[in-house]
């Protein structure tokens, strides 16, 4: 099976690049950050303290996680409910920055991430995927751009959406997750030593397509 990893920042355009890459070369692109965002979902409903790890840990069991493919595209099941329009707001995106810092959190996701790259061919994004959750991944590639074109990306996609955010405040929320993913205990987010940094500041769409896709062609890969 070949596994490409793909880390970064919020905002960087993971998910959307992913998504086309995978479908371009045929893998399963799987969302890990939509993993956290449901699990920070639950855990608001349940009105629980994101910060203690006790009480999310004492939540976990009653979660059932699905990823389910509809059409090619990922859509998150919790407990039976598809959430995967419940999980893109402000809030949920800092709930999931908090909720991710529990190593009990993330020892519940790691084996079924592992699992799935097992079984598919699998481009996965997220924050750890290749210093963690693969490390034998065949292609890695850490995706990054400056904070404030990655607030403005988030800001154009949430107005668009009509929800009512200023642009300072997101990029003071992409500031704030930019620190709690660095600077966390459990698995914090930095570029794998063998990967390929790209950086797509003043990248359109396609030219960051065709950056990755360049990474990915030139990346020698054997089949386990
Ligand atoms: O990628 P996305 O913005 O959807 O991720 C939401 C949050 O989940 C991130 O801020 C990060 O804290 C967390 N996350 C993580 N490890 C991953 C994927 C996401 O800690 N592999």
């Amino acid at each position: 099976m070949i596994s490409i990893a793909v880390d970064g920042p919020s905002g960087a355009g993971k998910s959307t690049l992913s998504r086309r890459l995978a479908a371009e070369l045929g893998y399963i692109y799987v969302d890990t950050g939509a993993m956290y965002r449901t699990i920070g979902l639950y855990a608001l409903r349940k009105g629980a303290d994101l910060d203690s790890e006790a009480q999310l840990a004492a939540l976990l069991p009653e979660i059932h996680l699905e990823m389910r493919y509809v059409d090619g595209v990922q859509h998150m099941f919790l407990n039976g409910e598809d959430v995967s329009g419940l999980i893109r707001t402000e809030e949920v995106s800092m709930a999931a920055s908090h909720v991710s810092a529990h190593p009990a959190v993330r020892a519940f996701l790691l084996e079924t991430q592992r699992g799935l790259a097992r079984e598919n061919n699998v481009l996965m994004d997220g924050r750890d995927i290749g210093t963690v959750v693969l490390p034998d991944a065949q292609v890695k590639i850490f995706l990054t751009a400056s904070a404030e074109e990655r607030a403005r990306r988030r800001y154009d996609e949430l107005a668009a959406r009509g929800e009512n955010v200023s642009y300072e405040q997101v990029l003071a929320d992409v500031r704030q997750r930019d620190y709690n993913d660095t600077h966390r205990a459990a698995a914090p987010l930095c570029a794998a030593q063998d990967a390929v940094t790209v950086d797509t500041t003043g990248c359109d769409f396609e030219q960051s397509f065709q950056m990755m896709l360049d990474v990915i062609r030139r990346a020698p890969k054997q089949e386990d």
